[in-house]
């Protein structure tokens, strides 16, 4: 909240500057009750040049936020 948008140059290719934007992110992970498909929007930052994307630096936590979510959906369909 009240940051302004930082453009900074890719750590990896170091030519290209990366661009903060949302993508759609899917991954699959594995519990006691198989594999769990989860999805969510996520806060990246993309290098325009390379494509190396960099997560927010929340990104752990809303993946394993949205992974519970998905856990407690499958357990309640049973
Ligand atoms: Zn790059």
């Amino acid at each position: 909240m009240g940051h302004g948008i930082m453009m900074r140059h890719c750590d990896f290719c170091s030519r290209g500057r990366l661009r903060a934007r949302r993508e759609d992110l899917s991954f699959r992970q594995s519990s006691d009750l198989g594999w769990i498909e989860v999805r969510l929007e996520l806060g990246i930052r993309r290098c325009d040049a390379c494509r190396m994307a960099d997560l927010d630096p929340d990104g752990d936590a809303a993946m394993e936020a949205a992974f519970r979510r998905a856990y407690t959906a499958r357990k309640r369909a049973g």
